[in-house]
């Protein structure tokens, strides 16, 4: 097995890369006066089938982005390009968007998004952060607040003055990132920047002061194909629950503007998972933890999702989407049982061609993409 140093010319090639698009993304403009993106979900909540709200606020914009950042990732372009949000900005899209929409759903479970680190002080103003956690935990009804942010800024000082901002018994849940176990696959494909020991750290600190801790396991990063991916998700979710993480959110890749895999995507190099690759690595983890199956809560939303990839025919995927969001509602795999379509037998076909090496396909990939006429036709539509 290669090391990371076996993947430095292809791992600064990437950088390369993301950073340039990361340059060419155009400002988005926002308004204080409502949130960037406001969802309601239903979702299991200790076991009940509750709604779920999903609240995002402008972002400024990762730091880690802004040197170029994650491989799948979009979240720059809704963003202020690194361009500080003020904390009244944050502070008024939050009251407004709860004061809207707390009264009609009673929700006992609040997402609070801003594509980027919560706890990071140079993306999300301090003040805004005690703010709006203190004013999120005095909501009537509400038992769970959740946050994001990157293993390097979950650090015990700034855990505890979290923890400090939230009234008890309203829990605070920090989703973080992982993507994935293998080092290569989380460094190089995805341009992470983190290693597991960070990892590790993080659900310490979190642990330590009685936060929940939330993985994030990515399903189908580029450049892998579509059985490494399931395997890969598989032994990324066993081991988030060996590190001690309380939960994990499976997020099958989808195509974010503004970003590496969408140019990959363009040129017909990458493709978002099957339908049917979810349900299997739902099937090999189930009785692990707790599992929920995410990657739609994106801002900007991505503009290509999983499907099966099953000629003239929408309304398997439409069948098997269903039964996802049944799963994360009943936490039951039997709702798979219900549903089979021919086209499985394609995708079980397709788990069994040959590969070239891992950094065979890096190469060939990216030697086949030209991301100058990738931004022009992003800009001008040619
Ligand atoms: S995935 Fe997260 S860490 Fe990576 S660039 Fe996007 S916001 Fe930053
Ligand atoms: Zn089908």
């Amino acid at each position: 097995m290669k090391g990371l140093k076996d993947f430095s010319r292809e791992l600064c090639l990437i950088n390369k890369l993301v950073l340039k698009i990361r340059k060419n993304t155009p400002i988005s403009i926002g308004s204080w006066r409502k949130p960037a993106n406001l969802l309601i979900k239903r979702d299991c909540y200790k076991g009940r089938n509750v709604s779920v709200i999903d609240l995002t606020l402008t972002p400024t914009g990762c730091e880690w982005a802004k040197t170029g950042g994650c491989t799948m990732c979009g979240e720059w372009s809704g963003s202020r390009l690194g361009k500080k949000v003020d904390a009244k900005y944050h502070i008024s899209q939050f009251a407004t968007g709860v004061a809207n929409i707390i009264p009609k759903t009673g929700s006992p479970w609040l997402r609070i998004y801003q594509e980027g680190s919560f706890m990071n002080n140079a993306e999300f103003d301090n003040l805004a952060q005690a703010t709006i956690l203190r004013l999120a935990s005095l909501i009537k009804g509400i038992e769970r607040v959740t946050i994001e942010g990157r293993a390097q800024y979950i650090k015990d000082k700034k855990i505890k003055e979290l923890k400090e901002a939230i009234i008890p018994p309203v829990e605070l849940e920090v989703g973080i990132g992982f993507e994935a176990q293998d080092e290569l696959i989380r460094m190089v494909c995805v341009n992470k920047g983190l290693v597991k020991k960070h990892l590790y750290n993080a659900v310490n600190s979190l642990r330590k002061y009685g936060v929940r801790s939330l993985a994030y396991v990515l399903l189908k990063p580029p450049f892998v194909s579509e059985k490494e991916a399931i395997d890969e998700a598989v032994a990324t979710i066993k081991e988030a629950f060996r590190l001690g993480f309380d939960s994990v959110s499976l997020e099958p890749l989808s195509v974010h503007p503004w970003s590496l895999v969408e140019a990959l995507y363009l040129k017909g190099l990458y493709k978002p998972p099957w339908l049917w690759s979810i349900v299997e690595v739902i099937n090999q983890t189930d009785g692990l933890g707790e599992i929920r199956i995410g990657g739609c809560e994106y801002y900007p939303p991505p503009e290509v999702v999983s499907r099966n990839y099953h000629k003239n025919s929408n309304s398997c995927s439409k069948r098997v989407l269903e039964s996802l969001k049944e799963y994360n509602i009943s936490q039951d795999i039997n709702v798979f049982n219900s549903f089979t379509c021919k086209c499985r037998a394609d995708w079980e076909n397709g788990l069994e061609s040959k590969q070239d090496s891992l950094k065979t396909r890096i190469n060939r990939y990216l030697g086949n993409l030209s991301i100058d006429k990738y931004i022009r036709y992003k800009l001008d539509g040619n």
